[in-house]
């Protein structure tokens, strides 16, 4: 077979790629000895480079008309579908997960830029009252520069998810992604920037002191911010300095009830949709579930039943099932907290078949992975894993699995499961979450265009889609004339 080019990645500042004094290079997660691309790491003075150019940018873009962005995200989304297929396959290599997954962030991605096209108008058009002593008009302005800050699981949704609005709300953007996933993304965002002028669109790579740089860019007006409830935290305290207006979608830890009313075998199928999709790797994915006493034994073993089918193996491998994890420290903190579980005498069953043992460990693999016979204080249960492990915990009565479910410092998504909706219905008003789906743990087409996507409590802050995310790109101008305000100018105020 013949080696694979390694992709030079540069930053892209002004329209122009920029290169760097060093790189960095990205590594295969399923083939750690395959190189992908090797990377430009940006700089504080780089981030200062890219802003200025933004901010430049700035000055022209925001007098654009609604039209003329509309109709440039519009042919920007159709170039991006083109794209799909070469930058699915480019984004499993660098990021690990299965080929549908990838091909279905960067769907999702086309969909983001769309979405924005299609809500901008009527909602950025300024809307204007009168009555007999006055005139007002209330403008959606551009908030400035913004800074995107996007990790690495869905990099084509999320980080389409902040350009589309903020282009859409007449803003400039510097986006840095994440060193984990750099490159399909950024082919994706150097198609779109080719629809729009120099400047609109920045891509600024490189660690953690290039995100520092950016949040505290005097320049930068808004972040809009998608990571972990740690960094998230770094990033408030930096956009406090210069009051930043901030978007954080952070951590989840969502809980799935299963109510007593369900056979397991009705839901399972469903719930492990909801548990693994990218091997667990999902800010909103299932990450413990509460079950009745009375039906627990049963529920996990046709859970398992189930997650035994699974056939963990190489994203681009057509048999694979379930994609390696993403990085070396992810993978770490997940095995560490299932033997931490194991300790603690929780029964720890690993599951799935290994599709290619060869190459097991070229590659950060993990087995799904069921903790039963949990405590519901358990690390395994309170932190978020992120990972292809879910834990699996008993109750006694509704109150106490909504207790437990809303007992931790996480609100993105939860779900119901059960037959008698009404009650499944009235038991979702109490769940302190972002989202509560009902028999699914997914949005469905009308959740998508109707659902603001996002968390309470330390799962965030604002919400991204729908106009409700539109609205997180816009500062509100109130404008007001009091005609009658001057009498000598009675005249000229009446035809306001
Ligand atoms: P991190 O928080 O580690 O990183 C996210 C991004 O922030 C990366 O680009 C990272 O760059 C950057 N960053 C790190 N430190 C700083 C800093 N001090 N200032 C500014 N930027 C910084 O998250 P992961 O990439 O590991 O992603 C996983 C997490 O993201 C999970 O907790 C998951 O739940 C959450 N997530 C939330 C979603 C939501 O919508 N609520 C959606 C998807 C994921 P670098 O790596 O170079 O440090």
């Amino acid at each position: 077979m013949t080696a694979l080019k390694i992709i030079r990645l540069e930053l892209f500042i002004n329209g122009r790629d920029v290169p760097a004094a060093s790189y960095f290079k990205v590594r295969d997660p399923g083939r750690l000895t395959d190189t992908v691309a090797e990377v430009a790491v940006g700089t504080a003075e780089d981030v200062g480079i890219a802003v200025d150019a933004a901010h430049k940018a700035f000055q022209s873009w925001r007098g654009t008309s609604l039209e003329n962005r509309i109709e440039r995200l519009r042919a920007a989304a159709n170039a991006l579908e083109i794209r799909s297929n070469e930058l699915a396959d480019l984004l499993v290599r660098e990021q690990g997960m299965l080929r549908r997954d990838t091909l279905r962030d960067t769907a999702n991605g086309v969909g983001s830029l769309r979405e924005a096209a299609l809500l901008a108008d009527p909602f950025l058009r300024a809307e204007e009252f009168r009555d007999d002593e006055a005139w007002v008009r209330v403008e959606k302005v551009p908030v400035g520069v913004v800074a995107a800050i996007v990790p690495w699981n869905a990099p084509m949704s999320l980080t389409m998810g902040k350009v589309g609005p903020a282009l859409a709300a007449g803003n400039c953007i510097v986006v840095k992604p994440s060193p984990y996933a750099p490159v399909a993304v950024s082919e994706a965002l150097k198609t779109v920037a080719g629809f729009f002028p120099p400047g609109v669109i920045n891509i600024v790579h490189g660690e953690d002191d290039v995100g520092t740089a950016l949040t505290h860019h005097c320049l930068v007006r808004k972040i809009s911010f998608t990571g972990g409830t740690r960094t998230g935290r770094a990033v408030m305290a930096a956009a406090a300095l210069s009051v930043k207006n901030i978007g954080l979608e952070l951590g989840g830890n969502d809980p799935a009830i299963v109510l007593d009313d369900v056979l397991p075998s009705e839901i399972v199928s469903e719930i492990i949709k909801g548990v693994f999709p990218r091997s667990g790797q999902v800010c909103y994915a299932i990450k413990r579930i509460y079950v009745p006493r009375r039906i627990y034994t049963d529920f996990c073993s046709v859970l398992c039943e189930a997650i035994d089918k699974y056939q963990v193996g190489y994203g681009l491998d057509p048999r694979s099932t379930f994609a390696p994890m993403n990085n070396k420290a992810q993978f770490t903190y997940v095995r560490e907290l299932i033997e931490r579980a194991r300790k603690t005498g929780a029964t720890v069953r690993e599951l799935g078949s290994k599709l290619d043992p060869a190459s097991w460990e070229n590659g950060y693999y993990l087995r799904p992975t069921v903790i039963s016979e949990v405590l519901p204080d358990a690390e395994i249960v309170m932190s978020e894993q992120f990972g292809p492990v879910v834990p699996v915990v008993a109750y006694d009565s509704e109150e106490d699995a909504l207790a437990m479910a809303n007992a931790t410092e996480y609100g993105l998504g939860s779900s119901i499961w059960g037959r008698d909706i009404e009650r499944a219905k009235r038991l979702a008003q109490r769940v302190e979450a972002g989202m509560t789906f009902i028999n699914s743990h997914a949005r469905t087409a009308l959740g998508g265009r109707h659902m603001p996507f996002g968390g309470m409590k330390q799962s965030g802050l604002g919400r991204a889609g729908t106009t409700v995310g539109l609205a997180e790109y816009v500062e509100y101008h109130a404008i007001s004339l009091n005609r009658k305000g001057v009498p000598a100018f009675a005249t000229t105020h009446a035809q306001a």
